[in-house]
């Protein structure tokens, strides 16, 4: 049988390979094995108490998205600090904290999905008796992810809502 095909699409299509020509590597499925990234420690300028962080895929253009597992002990959390195109928190274990600046502590559970705005101030981590894993899934705007701002300190982490007014 005799092919209808343009010349030029006839080599990819005879056996059913797509009809747009790209590098082989950015077609090709790529699997990161578990545990073979080693983890970190979230530094101690930017996080207080024990919080691990596991490393799962790096943004690759052109998906501008990086991703890690972040591990929170009870009492654990986040510095304040805000990402420039925001953040999808996924909590995969344990119950935590969620705030943004001027807002009421939110707790949040294994399984719920938290959106973080561009640019709002806000803090995540475990509350100060239980752990809690999330899946941080943040876009990077020039290669940065994040802006840090200061420490969340013990009264702001256990008072719960914040006074009006407060606002900055
Ligand atoms: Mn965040």
């Amino acid at each position: 049988m005799k092919t209808t095909q343009p010349a030029t699409a006839t080599a990819a299509s005879r056996k059913g390979a797509p009809m747009t020509m790209k590098s082989k590597e950015s077609q090709t499925i790529q699997i990161t094995r578990s545990g073979s990234q080693p983890a970190t420690r979230g530094p101690a300028e930017y996080f207080t108490g024990s919080v691990r962080i596991d490393p799962l895929f790096p943004a690759n253009d052109p998906l501008q998205a990086s991703g890690g597992l972040v591990s929170f002990d009870p009492g654990a959390r986040t510095a304040w600090h805000t990402h420039p195109r925001g953040q999808v928190l996924i909590v995969t274990s344990g119950t935590g904290w969620v705030q943004q600046w001027g807002g009421p502590i939110e707790e949040i559970r294994q399984g719920d999905v938290v959106r973080i705005p561009p640019g709002q101030k806000h803090w995540h981590g475990a509350t100060a008796t239980t752990a809690m894993a999330h899946i941080a899934l943040t876009e990077q705007v020039d290669g940065k992810v994040v802006d840090w701002i200061e420490k969340v300190t013990d009264e702001q982490y256990l008072a719960g809502s914040r006074p009006r007014g407060e606002q900055k």
